[in-house]
């Protein structure tokens, strides 16, 4: 039986300890990276044949770029690696006693697991807002966001009856966090620049975008100077900065509020908070906060040998830094990562050193020429920080192709004023002639 089911993943057995990875991030794909030509042999999971840069998730949303520019196919990045082996799966199962990763595939066998496995949106359990409104934690993700509001458009145009064209044309944002500001920045210069070239017949100052937040202040992990900074760029784009309010129900009609009011809108997007996905088989008692999973300071759960979770996932409440855990971002995840594989390579445990997080800094962009940036104690604000984000960005994306690719569209959309992808791209099959008829 064991064997049927090997032959399922269908991994070879080299006589090499296995490191099993789940997600193909920037956790696990640093991780994976790192091991290449070690002893071991790297088996990388992901749901997806790809990574993706979800920094950039808000521009392919807001059709300026195409998701092809921040993916990058994993079998490409390991073509020379002879012992990473790549494998398209969900998996969903996972159990401890017999080292095993199940999916539908089957299941596997391993040495060491590493859970590198991301957040996902969090509804806080709210069923209704979950499915009606707009996420945006993958690529397919934003790029139905991108035909919705693209499609809205194109709807609103085409009607004569005020309040529909309102409702088609109005979008709420919640979430003041990085995602929610980048977005409803986005959005608010598509209004400026894009609607009065593309959509003439549209009176593009009846467009309203609303940024609803729940905290005292935007951007709640960045100092007092970037939240004032955001908050004055947003107001200045004209976005409405609603704070100390909560979205609790949407409709296609309403983004009702939790002091009883409502926001007439189309278009709810929700980026007012993250959660860990959880894998049938684990214990209980090894999740934290957000479902994430608590790991010493080696990235590995107490009580768990051979089981390491990295990046959002993990909570390290360890680090006296951090008692609450590092912030999910992405140099955390690839920060881990590396030292995770720095340690396996090292094989005898007592050689192994603790993690410790280097924060490098944290920014956000608001529209071009405004971007938000703190890095240590600098803080920065305008068209510096805004150069120093796109610096950061290109450079941090994977793969010279997309880093040209982005950049070449950048510089296109900074001096036209123009993003050249409105395209409306809905995964259709054709039936064949006759068949609709
Ligand atoms: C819209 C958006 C904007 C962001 N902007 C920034 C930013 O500007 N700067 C910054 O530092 N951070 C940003 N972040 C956060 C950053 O992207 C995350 O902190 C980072 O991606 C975490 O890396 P990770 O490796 O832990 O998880 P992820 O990068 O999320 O990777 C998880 C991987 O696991 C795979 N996976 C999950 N479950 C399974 C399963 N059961 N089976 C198989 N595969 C699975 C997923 O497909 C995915 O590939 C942003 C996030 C979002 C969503």
């Amino acid at each position: 039986m064991e064997q049927v089911n090997r032959i399922a993943f269908n991994v070879p057995e080299t006589g090499q300890e296995r490191v099993v990875i789940i997600g193909a991030g920037f956790a696990g794909l640093k991780l994976a990276s790192s091991l290449r030509k070690s002893n071991y042999q790297v088996v990388l999971i992901d749901r997806n044949n790809y990574h993706q840069f979800q920094p950039l998730f808000y521009q392919v949303a807001m059709a300026g770029l195409e998701p092809s520019s921040i993916s990058f196919p994993l079998r490409k990045i390991f073509q020379k690696s002879s012992n990473v082996l790549i494998r398209y799966a969900e998996i969903t199962k996972v159990s401890l006693e017999e080292k095993r990763v199940y999916a539908e595939l089957g299941h596997l066998n391993f040495d060491y697991l590493v859970l590198a496995t991301g957040a996902t949106t969090n509804y806080y359990g709210n069923k209704e807002l979950a499915e009606n409104t707009i996420p945006m934690k993958s690529i397919s993700e934003a790029l139905h966001l991108r035909n919705e509001i693209l499609t809205d458009y194109e709807y609103a145009i085409s009607t004569r009856d005020y309040h529909e064209r309102q409702t088609l044309l109005d979008v709420v944002v919640v979430g003041g966090g990085a995602t929610g500001v980048e977005v409803a920045g986005a959005l608010a210069e598509m209004k400026k620049y894009i609607l009065p070239k593309d959509y003439t017949e549209l009176q593009y100052k009846e467009v309203d975008i609303y940024l609803i937040h729940g905290g005292k202040r935007l951007l709640p992990g960045m100092s007092e100077h970037a939240s004032r900074n955001a908050e004055k760029f947003l107001i200045d784009l004209g976005v409405h900065v609603i704070k100390e309010k909560r979205v609790v129900a949407a409709d296609n009609s309403f983004a009702y509020t939790n002091d009883g009011k409502k926001i007439p809108c189309g278009k709810v997007i929700w980026a007012a908070g993250i959660v860990c996905p959880r894998l049938d088989g684990l214990p209980d008692e090894i999740f934290g906060h957000g479902n994430r999973i608590k790991v010493d300071r080696f990235n590995e759960v107490p009580g768990c040998e051979g089981l390491f979770v990295l990046g959002d996932a993990a909570i390290m409440e360890e680090d006296p830094d951090y008692p609450t855990g590092h912030p999910q971002v992405a140099q955390g995840a690839i920060q881990q990562g590396k030292h995770l594989a720095r340690n396996l390579k090292k094989g005898k445990r007592d050689k192994w050193t603790p993690f410790k997080y280097k924060d490098l800094g944290s920014m956000a962009t608001i529209g071009r020429n405004r971007a938000v940036v703190d890095i240590s104690s600098l803080r920065m604000a305008g068209f510096t920080a805004w150069l120093i984000w796109l610096l950061v960005h290109l450079f941090q994306l994977l793969g010279v192709r997309n880093r040209v690719i982005v950049f070449i569209n950048w510089v296109w959309n900074y001096f036209s004023y123009d993003q050249s992808l409105r395209l409306i791209i809905n995964p259709r099959r054709s039936r064949g002639p006759g068949v609709n008829q």
